[in-house]
């Protein structure tokens, strides 16, 4: 006779090694940093998450902790759009690409060395400045320019800082990871992300890290956490972008001053002041399979998503999603940092989408024939 467990209705939660073989071992990962925020067990690398001590969930636990495992925030695999947003924004959103909104408008840093320097109109610098002088927040993660372009997922805590990472860089970085380690030390902090990286981080703050956040609601030092999501088409792996450059322009990216993908093209700046323009479909075999099968253009959980899109140039889109994302809007413009215009148009960021749908079907379908793991977004 079969023996009866004394805790029949206790599942064991899903963790790394399920994580690996779905995302990490078939090249899934986008490297967010999500699965390593609250795991020590976990250190990022280029390839994704690799195990650095025992894995307590391939010994005997059911369960790995408090905070839950790697595998409950991973943005690749299949989640519902329909109950993030419900636990994100308390309702369905309306508008697939856009997301949930209450205003879209066009901004630019009144800074003109933050505007000229940005990547479009220097609006996330802005805001972060904002944020870190107006003390809603002790610091934000961001994404470092090292030499080379080499990006680092650094918590910025000084104006030199914010400033020291502004502009694009087409890579990944486990930005997540950097985020989730300093909540043991910070309460209040801003994270600049694609949406994949603030998809794994709201699935972390609605999910076992809620427990925490509720529980410190009512202290006299709460938790303040900002997303400022960055639309985002593709991304590409540091190594593969670097001899990509190399290779089609003939230029090291220690020479790079700016790059830009903007209408199907990619812009490289050199330091003799020379522009090197190609489509940007050279870059279409070292796109990431992730970003292929992405559905989240508008990075749609953040509190404020700013992209590039939709605006003038020199001009940053920012589309509004919550009150937080929207106090902050409204304290940059009313202490000067930013200037905003009502001239978005957010027809051309869902045209932006639109495009990639082809792209989503032919790598959907050949996952499929070749019998790979498919993620839903349903
Ligand atoms: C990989 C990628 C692809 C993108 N694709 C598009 C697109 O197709 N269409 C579009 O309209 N916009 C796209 N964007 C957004 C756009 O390039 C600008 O980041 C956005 O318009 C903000 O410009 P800004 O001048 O306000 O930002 P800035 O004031 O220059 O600040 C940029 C901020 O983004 C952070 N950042 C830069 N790179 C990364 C990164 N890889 N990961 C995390 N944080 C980062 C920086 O640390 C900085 O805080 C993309 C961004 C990325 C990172
Ligand atoms: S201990 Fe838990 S969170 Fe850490 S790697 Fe294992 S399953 Fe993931
Ligand atoms: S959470 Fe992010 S870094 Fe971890 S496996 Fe998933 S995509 Fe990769
Ligand atoms: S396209 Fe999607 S999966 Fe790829 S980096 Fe951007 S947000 Fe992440």
């Amino acid at each position: 006779m079969e023996a009866k467990t004394f805790v029949p209705l206790m599942e064991r939660s899903k963790g790394f090694q399920e994580l690996k073989r779905l995302i990490v071992d078939q090249g899934l990962c986008s490297r967010c940093g999500s699965c390593a925020a609250f795991c020590e067990r976990l250190e990022m690398t280029e390839q994704g998450p690799e195990l650095v001590k025992e894995c307590v969930m391939e010994t005997e636990a059911i369960k790995c902790g408090d905070l839950g495992t790697c595998y409950d925030n991973c943005p690749i695999l299949s989640y519902s759009y329909a109950d993030l947003d419900e636990k994100v924004f308390g309702a369905v959103r309306e508008d697939r690409v856009l997301g949930h909104f209450k205003k879209i408008v066009a901004a630019k840093a009144t800074d003109k060395a933050v505007s000229e320097s940005g990547q479009d109109g220097g609006a996330v610098t802005a805001l972060l400045l904002c944020a870190l002088e107006e003390g809603l927040i002790e610091g934000a993660v961001v994404a470092k320019r090292n030499d080379g372009w080499v990006p680092e997922a650094v918590l910025a805590k000084s104006r030199e800082d914010i400033l020291a990472s502004v502009g694009t860089k087409y890579s990944s970085t486990p930005s997540v990871t950097v985020f989730g380690r300093n909540l043991n030390s910070h309460r209040r902090l801003a994270i600049v992300g694609t949406g994949c990286q603030i998809t794994g981080l709201k699935q972390a703050e609605t999910g076992t890290l809620k427990v925490l956040l509720d529980k410190k609601k009512e202290s006299e030092n709460p938790f303040n956490l900002i997303a400022i999501g960055l639309f985002c088409y593709e991304n590409f792996m540091y190594s593969k972008f670097k001899a990509k450059v190399e290779e089609v322009f003939g230029v090291k990216l220690e020479d790079m001053v700016k790059n830009d993908i903007i209408k199907g093209k990619i812009f490289i700046h050199t330091k003799d002041g020379k522009e090197h323009v190609k489509p940007v479909k050279v870059f279409n075999d070292i796109v990431e399979e992730c970003c292929l099968l992405c559905e989240d253009f508008t990075s749609s959980f953040a509190d404020l998503s700013v992209g590039s899109v939709g605006s003038g140039d020199g001009w940053s889109t920012v589309i509004v999603r919550s009150d937080k994302g929207e106090e902050l809007l409204n304290k940059a413009v009313e202490k000067g940092y930013l200037e905003v215009s009502d001239k978005a148009k957010p027809e051309f960021i869902k045209k932006t989408e639109a495009s990639k749908v082809k792209k989503r079907e032919a790598a959907r379908e050949k996952r499929e024939k070749e019998g790979k793991y498919l993620p839903s977004y349903g």
